[in-house]
């Protein structure tokens, strides 16, 4: 069998400390390419960049970063830069959770989605608390699990892991549960400040607290102690609404159209 190949990225820059813990992590598991972007891209999403070209640079540690997105950068890795496509794709350390709400918005789950757009297996590993305080425990948590499932495949065909790790001492961990998302309250209000020329500038408030947080949840392991491994899709479809609208269309007389 040929030798396994990984993408890593993240969306906290390729300075950061969590991208060189997750590469140190998958040291020795496959071929690695890293791809990430050049500045702090949390909370971008799946935002790709449409209205200018992106660079790409090598720092001196072989890492590969560019002026654009986490998406930006699997998207181009996967589609020209890389000389091969990977078999896993790998994201992260976030510096901070990114559950329940966060998902939809988190930088570092969407370089692991576009690996799984793409139809390739995609993990995406965050630190509960931001600052890096226990990074080498979710750097121990991220190989472990990266050696699993190369072992022993989960699932035929590509998946998407949400991975969120507790910040606190490796033998204080209580071993890793599956879960579903939680749900956030809604954000703070934004902070209104005024610019030296007087005029009104808005920072985005902080995020809201857990509101479903129970158990089950990924808010709740992680609060438990486990380390929450959620599986992600990306359909958006209201399944269960869907035949409740189906009769309003045809209730409003719209169906027929
Ligand atoms: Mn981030």
């Amino acid at each position: 069998m040929s030798r396994m190949r990984i993408l890593v990225a993240n969306d906290d820059g390729y300075l950061a400390p969590g991208l060189a813990a997750l590469v140190e992590a998958c040291r020795g598991l496959g071929e690695l390419d890293v791809v990430a972007p050049e500045q702090n891209s949390s909370g971008t999403s799946n935002a790709l960049t449409l209205q200018r070209p992106l660079s790409v640079w090598t720092a001196a540690n072989g890492y590969r970063y560019l002026n654009g997105t986490p998406s930006d950068c699997v998207h181009v890795a996967l589609t020209g830069l890389l000389p091969q496509r990977p078999d896993l794709v790998v994201s992260g350390i976030n510096n901070g959770a990114n559950m329940g709400d966060d998902t939809l918005y988190s930088g570092t789950v969407a370089a692991a989605m576009e690996g799984y757009l793409f139809g390739i297996p995609s993990i995406a590993f965050s630190l509960s608390e931001k600052g890096w305080t226990h990074l080498d425990t979710a750097a121990r948590v991220a190989r472990r699990l990266i050696e699993q499932v190369i072992a022993l495949p989960p699932v035929p065909g590509a998946w998407l892991l949400n991975v969120n790790i507790p910040d606190r001492p490796y033998e204080d961990l209580r071993g890793l549960r599956t879960t579903r998302l939680g749900r956030r309250h809604a954000s703070e209000p934004v902070i209104r400040q005024s610019n030296p020329r007087g005029e009104p500038i808005y920072w985005i408030g902080a995020a809201g607290d857990a509101r479903e947080a129970g158990a089950g949840t990924d808010f709740h392991a992680v609060a438990q102690g486990h380390v929450s491994v959620t599986p992600l899709q990306v359909d958006l479809t209201d399944h269960a609404c869907l035949p409740a609208w189906g009769s309003w269309l045809e209730r409003a007389g719209e169906g027929g159209r």
